[in-house]
């Protein structure tokens, strides 16, 4: 059964309000402040919050700020109710601070339960595509985990036969040979970027303490045989010690790796990267002076298997996939802006408080 908070300091509105929906049908429970408000919603997850906007400990809106941050609620319907008359700048201020809806009193009755029914429906199938996802997400995991034994035994033997054969084999087996490493062992790196993509959503959160410059050491000691190799030149501004999960660093390694392996012809990488924390969250950039990203590809580059390029480099189009669902799990985003032919910079902002910890924020109690 489908459960809502009604949230009013006014007694006789929110009982009028609660026996309207009990009478449709509906699980509601009841909360007079905003402290109650936020109590109720953790301790029993209702799926819409009818949240009065003038309450006596804080507004309705700072309420709804904190549902938002909070990660074992932040996803919850809510729709504002405001008693009084409200003008346009009020609506949008309620909306702009997370809310879904806003009503004025007096609501009707036929229209408050069509609004609720609206907004479970949206609920539904939005659970419903979760569902769909993390079934796709386990058997992506499944199939990528299953296939990796086999495929090694494929790789390791083939190598042998073609090794033990030796001279007796035909220049056309041997090639034949070299067709099938290399396909497996492009079949595999694609399964191990499948998998870091899958483990994504299942990896524990080890939130903590993440100092930029000593991460940046182990990526140049990691990639020491790529640098040298294309005589890149990586270069940074002062870098902080931030709080974020150990997953950051393969967004750092894909984005770096990506810009040495997309560099123009005769073109000596150099990549800077800088920061940004002015506001409530970190603006990572990170620049190349590569062949670029023709900006039609601007979104697209971040979805699973896309490619610009072909066989000619090799890739799986994994890297920025994964890279942009470790960003997301941060609660940030990440963007591309470039001129082809002239480099890329990719852009990722993580919030200072991570949203794991955001909800461990106590909101304020003391009436106003
Ligand atoms: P992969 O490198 O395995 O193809 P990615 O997901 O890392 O996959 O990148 C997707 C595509 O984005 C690449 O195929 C490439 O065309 C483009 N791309 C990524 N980084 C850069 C870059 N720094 N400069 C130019 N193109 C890039």
């Amino acid at each position: 059964m489908e459960s809502i908070l009604n949230v009013d300091d006014y007694t006789p509105g929110r009982y009028a309000r609660t026996k309207v929906l009990q009478q449709a049908g509906f699980t509601v429970r009841e909360a007079a402040t905003g402290k109650e408000a936020l109590q109720q919603a953790i301790e029993h997850q209702p799926s819409i919050i009818l949240l009065d906007v003038n309450l006596p400990d804080m507004t309705g809106f700072e309420v709804c700020k904190l549902i938002r941050k909070d990660p074992k609620i932040f996803g919850t319907t809510v729709v504002h109710i405001s008693a009084t008359n409200v003008q346009s700048h009020q609506v949008v201020e309620g909306l702009d601070c997370g809310a879904d809806s806003y009503l004025v009193e007096p609501v009707d009755p036929m229209v408050l339960i069509a609004t609720v029914k609206a907004f479970l429906r949206a609920r539904q199938a939005e659970e419903a595509l979760r569902r769909s996802n993390e079934e796709l997400e386990r058997f992506a995991y499944r199939v990528a985990h299953d296939l990796r034994e086999p495929l090694r035994t494929i790789i390791t033997h083939t190598q042998l036969i073609s090794r033990d054969l030796g001279p007796q084999l035909s220049a056309s087996s041997a090639k034949g040979f070299s067709f099938v490493i290399d396909a497996a062992t492009r079949m595999q790196s694609f399964m191990e970027g499948l998998l870091q993509y899958a483990q994504v959503t299942h990896a524990d959160e080890q939130i903590g303490p993440f100092d930029c410059e000593r991460m940046l050491a182990r990526i140049t000691a990691d990639l020491k045989a790529t640098i040298s190799a294309s005589g890149a030149q990586i270069t940074h501004d002062p870098l902080p010690e931030i709080v974020a999960d150990p997953g950051l660093e393969q967004v750092f390694t894909n984005i770096i790796s990506n810009a040495i392996k997309y560099r123009r012809e005769s073109v000596k990488p150099e990549i800077h990267i800088s920061v940004q924390g002015g506001g409530a969250g970190w603006i990572f950039s990170i620049r190349d002076n590569g062949i670029g990203i023709n900006p039609l590809h601007k979104v697209d580059i971040f979805r699973m298997f896309h490619r610009m390029h072909g066989r000619e480099i090799p890739g799986s189009g994994i890297g920025l996939a994964l890279t942009k669902k470790i960003i997301e799990a941060h609660g940030g985003t990440i963007w591309v802006e470039s001129e082809p032919g002239r480099g890329a910079t990719f852009y990722f902002r993580v919030p200072k408080i991570p949203v794991k910890l955001a909800g461990e924020i106590t909101p304020p109690s003391s009436p106003q």
